[in-house]
């Protein structure tokens, strides 16, 4: 059984499991319905009353119809809640549905300024920049937050690390410049396994479960937990704008917790022995990863974070033409969007994830970003030096060529 005491990994074996032993089975069982029996005419207006003013399902209710309740869903919600430490959690069809209900529930209650921390994810950035929601964001660097904000902001959004250049926020900072703003926190490439932004002042912690969480690159999700109140506003809006999770990939995710801190871990031990290799090839410009010395200034790993991560960024010494001779060169790493899967991807962000992001906040043309899987780390790193070799051939860089402003790049 789950106790509030007992371990994280622990915890990610057995959240969500209650009653399941009891009910004769050893994994829960997946319920597809959509429509349940509601009891009596007066059991059943209640039971309807409770959920779509965001309650929990109440003991003798009925779940009446699956866009109020899925118990599948429901279990995947509570395990993830344990993992963050927040009172609940609310399930969505994908990572942006859950940004998209969290921005809906804060421009619908009168607060529609938000401040964002750049660089965010290409996805939330375009949202935001675009007002899509009925929100009017105030772009600030960590300094420039408490000036920001305003009698109608409603929403602090950052992201750690950074979506792709890895950098770290101190988010004790950033939660006490934001004052009595709510401080939303992406979690998605740190995932509980290494940070949990509410014991640093967070209220809202998002994730793309479609990455770590699930963690095999076969469904998609998204979460956010928060407290009791902000639980209840998300699952109106779920209700109301219908961005389930399905049952499926409820069941999908919620097994995905229980080898998340195995996976993450495995993950980042491999990621710091790719990124100090990677130091050695010429083509390389700069790594971007927290753990290489110099790269956390702020001393926030051991703090706020357990460790760095598996996400690395590369930055080609040879600009644009290099990074896509690399990133086509690789083999058994395959080049895709995505990542926190057991394999692991290669992709350019400026191409893709980071498309849609405006000029001076885009990406350099030389940077890819690499998602470290569970492949043995000699493997991926013949990969990926044998496309490191072909990128340095391609544009005439080779280990004489290579001349210190190649090389060196301060920070
Ligand atoms: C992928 C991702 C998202 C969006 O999630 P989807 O599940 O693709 O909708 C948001 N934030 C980060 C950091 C991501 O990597």
């Amino acid at each position: 059984m789950q106790t509030s005491s007992s371990h994280l990994e622990t915890r990610a074996v057995h959240g969500g499991m209650a009653g399941v032993r009891e009910s004769g089975s050893h994994v829960p069982v997946i319920d597809f319905s959509t429509t349940n029996p509601l009891g009596s005419v007066e059991t059943g207006g209640l039971s309807y009353e409770e959920l779509a003013t965001g309650h929990d399902l109440g003991e003798g209710r009925s779940a009446v119809y699956q866009r109020l309740w899925q118990p599948g869903v429901a279990r995947f919600e509570e395990s993830l809640a344990g993992l963050e430490g927040t009172e609940g959690a609310v399930a969505f069809a994908s990572g942006m549905a859950a940004l998209a209900a969290t921005l809906i529930a804060t421009a619908s209650a009168g607060r529609p300024h938000i401040v964002a921390v750049r660089p965010l994810y290409g996805g939330t950035d375009h949202v935001l920049a675009s007002g899509l929601l009925g929100t009017e964001v105030t772009w600030a660097d960590v300094s420039e937050i408490r000036e920001a904000i305003r009698p109608d902001t409603g929403l602090v959004v950052v992201e750690t690390p950074a979506n792709p250049t890895l950098e770290l926020v101190d988010l004790r900072a950033i939660a006490d410049a934001a004052g009595d703003v709510p401080l939303l926190v992406d979690n998605t490439f740190a995932t509980p396994v290494l940070q949990r932004p509410v014991e640093h002042g967070a209220t809202l912690v998002l994730h793309s479960a479609t990455k770590y969480l699930g963690g095999h690159g076969d469904v998609m999700g998204g979460v956010v937990a928060a407290n009791r109140e902000w639980v209840e506003r998300l699952r109106q809006v779920r209700a109301l704008t219908g961005g389930l999770l399905h049952p499926m990939a409820a069941y999908l995710l919620h097994r995905g917790l229980r080898t998340l801190p195995l996976r993450v871990r495995a993950q980042q031990a491999s990621a710091q022995i790719v990124a100090e290799r990677l130091l050695t090839h010429p083509a390389v410009a700069r790594v971007h990863y927290p753990g290489l010395p110099g790269q956390d200034p702020a001393g926030l790993i051991g703090t706020q974070m357990e460790g760095p991560g598996s996400i690395i960024a590369i930055e080609l010494a040879g600009g644009y033409d290099a990074a896509a001779r690399f990133t086509e060169s690789c083999e058994l790493i395959t080049h895709a969007v995505s990542l926190g899967g057991v394999d692991s991807l290669v992709q350019h962000p400026a191409s893709l994830t980071h498309r849609p992001v405006a000029g001076e906040a885009k990406p350099g043309a030389g940077i890819v970003r690499l998602a470290i899987g569970l492949e043995h780390v000699d493997d991926l790193t013949s990969d990926l030096m044998a496309a490191l070799d072909a990128a340095a051939e391609l544009v005439g860089l080779d280990d004489d060529a290579a001349t210190p402003s190649m090389t060196v790049e301060a920070g």
